[in-house]
């Protein structure tokens, strides 16, 4: 199958890449790699450094690959920034995907499996694990702008027969994740430990998150390209893991001689967030299958190389 793979050169995108091709798909990549890296992309994938807002450029790559299948990863994802850059946030996440959208109508696509978020689309959970009729009440642009293009799916889908399915992912870690970032705790304290900084736990530590490795979130996406049609699917774990365990496991793996340290908490954090899974067992046979702490290892291998 022609698969275009957009934002391939980021830490999720290009783990998909990798599982497109090893599932024998012929891939391409479209991403202005404002945070994605070349390195990150299999030389098999074929990279255009296109910008999604650029409706032109982006036509370009329609006419000159014809995918049938998008995987669409491309997105200003930093929670924190979404609130100093409401706008830039709409207008990538938003309009970029509309770009997507309306180039698929003007071009033979078959389906779009959209990156949406668990995490953030919920808001404040009122349970846990949040399955899918979980309320939605985004807590800030990102979360907003990510929920948006669900809709526009559904619009898509339901005047223009665009095959679609959106899958909410829950907190994604795994080897590329940036370690200088402000969303992946994991990334981030692997990188300080191995290099033998100081690391905070903000509040107690007994919050709890949702982690997934990186290799069965891209599994999915291979399984969502001939299921799950026309559905919302989270991609969660059904287990909430608190910090203290993530930090623990990561002293082991790496090393780290220093002490757990706890800063004051982050004020309006949320304390327990995770999501289910039963859904995507259903209709795509999709569980995951990667244990923290295997997840956790070949994170910290990564790193270490
Ligand atoms: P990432 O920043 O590593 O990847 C995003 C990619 O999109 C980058 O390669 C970037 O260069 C590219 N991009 C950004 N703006 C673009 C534009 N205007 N045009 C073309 N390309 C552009 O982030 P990630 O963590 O790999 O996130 C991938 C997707 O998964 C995003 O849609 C994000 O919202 C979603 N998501 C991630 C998580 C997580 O835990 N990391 C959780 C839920 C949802």
């Amino acid at each position: 199958m022609k698969v275009m793979v957009t934002g391939g050169a980021g830490f999720i995108g290009s783990h998909i890449v990798d599982a497109m091709l090893a599932a024998g798909h012929d891939v391409c990549v479209v991403d202005d790699l404002s945070t994605g890296h070349r390195e990150n992309v299999d030389a098999r994938a074929r990279i255009y450094d296109v910008d999604i807002r650029d409706e032109a450029a982006l036509e370009a790559v329609f006419e000159q690959e014809k995918p049938e299948v998008i995987s669409h990863q491309a997105a200003k994802a930093n929670v924190r920034e979404s609130m100093v850059r409401p706008v830039l946030y709409a207008e990538v996440n938003i309009l970029g995907s509309l770009n997507l959208l309306e180039a698929t109508r003007r071009h033979e696509v078959r389906k779009i499996i959209y990156a949406s978020t668990g995490g953030a689309v919920y808001g404040d959970l009122e349970y846990v694990p949040a399955d899918e009729a979980h309320p939605i009440n985004p807590l800030d642009p990102y979360g907003a702008s990510k929920h948006q293009v669900e809709h526009y799916l559904y619009i898509y889908g339901r005047h223009y027969g665009l095959d679609y399915t959106v899958l909410r992912y829950p907190n994604v870690y795994g080897p590329r994740q940036d370690p200088e970032g402000e969303a992946g705790v994991i990334a981030i304290w692997t990188g300080r430990m191995l290099k033998g900084r100081s690391t905070i736990v903000y509040g107690s530590g007994g919050q709890e998150r949702d982690f997934v490795y990186v290799g069965d979130i891209a599994r999915a996406n291979v399984m969502a390209l001939d299921k799950g049609g026309g559905e919302i699917i989270n991609l969660g774990s059904s287990i909430g893991t608190s910090i203290n365990e993530v930090f623990d496991l990561l002293q082991r793996y790496t090393g780290y001689t220093q002490e757990r340290t706890h800063g004051p908490a982050k004020q309006g954090e949320v304390f327990r967030s995770f999501i289910t899974h039963e859904k995507a067992e259903r209709l795509l046979g999709w569980l995951p299958t990667v244990s923290l702490s295997e997840g956790l290892e070949r994170t910290v291998d990564y790193f270490r190389r």
